[in-house]
């Protein structure tokens, strides 16, 4: 008499088949978690994100996906600001001028 109702232990096994590996970009970066420098939080900067990165030759990222575009629109405006005074903010010099120039002409 055979048995066929035997429990197949070696079952599990084929189971275990390793996870489908993502399709990762063969450049040999791996996933690195970064703290932020703005809220301290941790943020993964992905292999893509390096390759990307070194590529433009980027460095590092300080701050994560949130803060950054907070900090570079802060660095926009302080720029914009800059180049509307011309440089470097005179504007107070030039208030100071016309004052004197009509006390002169009074
Ligand atoms: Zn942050």
């Amino acid at each position: 008499m055979e048995e066929e109702n035997k429990p197949v232990e070696g079952e599990t096994v084929i189971v275990a088949a390793p996870e489908a590996e993502e399709p990762k970009a063969d450049n040999g970066y791996k996933d690195i978690t970064l703290t932020c420098a703005e809220c301290g939080k941790e943020f993964v900067w992905t292999a893509g994100e390096q390759a990307f990165y070194a590529e433009h030759g980027f460095r590092q990222p300080k701050r994560c996906k949130e803060c950054r575009p907070i900090h570079n629109a802060r660095i926009d405006e302080a720029r914009k600001e800059r180049a509307a005074n011309g440089g470097y903010s005179d504007a107070t010099k030039s208030v100071a001028v016309t004052d004197d120039s009509k006390t002169i002409l009074n």
